[in-house]
Parts: C-alpha cells; structure tokens; sequence
C-alpha cells in the first residue's frame, strides 16, 4: 500500500513545459477544526504536519517537501495567528496570498491544507491559553510579551485538529522551535518535532514572508546579518570562546552598516537559551535581531 502509495506521489512530480503536475491531485482544503478533525479520522497512515502563517517561500517549502518525504500524508496550515501579534505589531499588513501559496502546496503534492478562520479558532467567549515558562522569557520573549503564549496556544489547537505524527519548524525561529519542543514534552502530546535547516537566499538572507517589507537599499544592506554569523562561525572555528567578544564582533559589524539598527544579539546555552557569561561551553546559539526600518529580521547559528 506505501509503495502503490509513493508511486503515486511520485507521478506528481513529473511536470509538463508549463510546470504543472501531470496528474494533480488537488489538495482537500479544510476550514473549520471540526472538518479538519474529521478528515483526519477518515485517514489513516502517518500524517506530517507544517504550521504557516503563509505568503510561502522555499523555506516553507523545504519542510513541506520534508514531510512529504517522511509521512504518507502531509497537512499543510495557514493561519495568521491575531493571538501571538501585539497591538502595534503587523497582523493587519502581514503579507498574505492565499491563490499563489494554494498552487505551490498544489503542485508540491500536499494532501490537505488547512485554513481556518480566525472566528473558527477564536470563537466568541474564547479563553483558554497555554503558556510554556523558563525558555519563553529572554530573547524574543522578553521583546514581544505575549508573543509566545499565543504561538504555543495555536499551535496546541493546530496539534489538536490535525493529529500529526510529526510536525516541522524551522531552525530560524530557534526560541519558538525550543518552546514548542518543550511543550510537545511536557504535555505528553506524542508526536515527534523535526527541525529543519534554515533555507537563505543566495545572497545569505535567510528567507522570510517579511522580506517582502524591505526597500530595495534596506534588501541590499539585510547582508549584514550572515555576514556577522559567517563571521561569528569562523571566530568560534579559531577557538574564541568568550561570550562578550563574541557579541561585541556581531555588534560592532552590524553598527557599521547605516541602515540597520541591532535590537539584540545572543550568545545563549542552545537548549535552556540562558544568556552565557564568561568563556562558553558548547553547545551554543548565537541569535539577533537587526531592525531595518519598522521591520525586524531574525537570524542565528548553532554553535557546536
Ligand atoms: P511562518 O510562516 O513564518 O510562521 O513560518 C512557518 C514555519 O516555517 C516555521 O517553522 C518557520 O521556522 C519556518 N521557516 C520560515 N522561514 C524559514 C527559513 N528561511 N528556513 C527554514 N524554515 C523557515
């Protein structure tokens, strides 16, 4: 049955001049956590599940061609989630289009996509919300309060109607792939959490639905970021290993670029994320966040 199953797939992957699938199996597409629920139920087989915000680009699509890989079926979300945005965050100008991130979940071979209204998830007299603890604070937590308690409560719900065996997040949301790891964890929600690799564009950007925020000269100068990682690899590869110096470099290249302004840089143990002082011991997580204008960009490399 897998393999009748695989070679089915595999069909879909054969594409004509105008890049369509030969034989598309459309996905089904669910919009309520009650339909998604019973979808579930009416299937059986591994199912691999990757939660969006959507505007997708390859970086999305790495996981999503992951999960393909791994599982008999693959559920794909898209929900910009009101709960994990705060009052002067971007949820109302978060980029979105629905038709062109259908095709490509199309043409990639995802069984269903998920879609539900916020309505559907946050329904009048809503009022129930998960909060993880200790890793949710420093870093992205102590900037966007709240953030987190949102993010790990729609996941929960997510979790719930799709029934995955294994879900998959990016390393480039490195604090939200902790929390979520250690909520799957303590809540005993039996499925495996498989990280995945962040996808750059050629020039090193790390890909991102908010790139799309940036001026052209803002693009050109967003560089900086994996310069100053590329720059904190080779530092770590030639033995330095205090943490101060090894901020103060990020710092001080970042500070050197006009465009752009360092909210943070983070040298943290790469599990806990507690800030490390001293001389580090590995393994370790360099992270930042360097704003261009309104926008903020997040990038990191694990240190080991
Ligand atoms: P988002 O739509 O931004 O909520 O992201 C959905 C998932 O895609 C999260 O698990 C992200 O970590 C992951 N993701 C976003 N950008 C990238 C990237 N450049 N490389 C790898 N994973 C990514």
């Amino acid at each position: 049955m897998a393999d009748q199953w695989n070679n089915l797939r595999d069909a879909r992957f054969l594409l004509d001049q105008d890049t369509r699938p030969l034989n598309p199996v459309p996905p089904v597409i669910l919009t309520t956590p009650a339909a998604m629920r019973r979808w579930r139920s009416a299937n059986s087989g591994s199912v691999g599940f990757v939660p969006t915000m959507g505007y997708l680009h390859e970086g999305h699509m790495d996981l999503v061609r992951r999960s393909i890989d791994e599982n008999l079926l693959t559920v794909v979300s898209i929900f910009v989630n009101p709960t994990q945005f705060a009052p002067d965050e971007d949820f109302s100008r978060y980029p979105r289009d629905e038709v062109r991130d259908l095709a490509q979940l199309s043409a990639a071979g995802v069984d269903a996509v998920y879609l539900p209204g916020a309505t559907d998830m946050y329904p009048e007299g809503y009022q129930t919300y998960v909060e993880v603890e200790q890793v949710t604070r420093p870093l992205e937590g102590a900037r966007r309060p709240g953030h987190f308690r949102g993010v790990t409560t729609v996941v929960l719900k997510l979790f719930n109607a799709v029934g995955p065996d294994r879900a998959y997040f990016g390393r480039k949301d490195a604090q939200q792939l902790r929390v979520i790891q250690r909520m799957v964890q303590d809540l005993d929600l039996g499925l495996e959490v498989v990280p995945c690799d962040i996808v750059r564009e050629t020039d090193g950007l790390a890909m991102s639905s908010r790139n799309v925020y940036l001026s052209p000269e803002q693009r050109t100068a967003a560089t900086v970021l994996k310069r100053a990682l590329d720059d904190t690899r080779r530092r770590w590869a030639e033995g330095e290993r205090d943490a101060d110096t090894l901020r103060a470099a990020v710092s001080r290249l970042i500070d050197a670029e006009p465009l752009a302004e360092l909210d943070y840089v983070s040298l943290a143990d790469d599990e806990s994320l507690q800030e490390l002082e001293g001389t580090a011991v590995r393994p370790a997580i360099l992270s930042m966040v360097v704003k261009f204008g309104k926008t903020r960009l997040l990038d990191n490399i694990e240190l080991a």
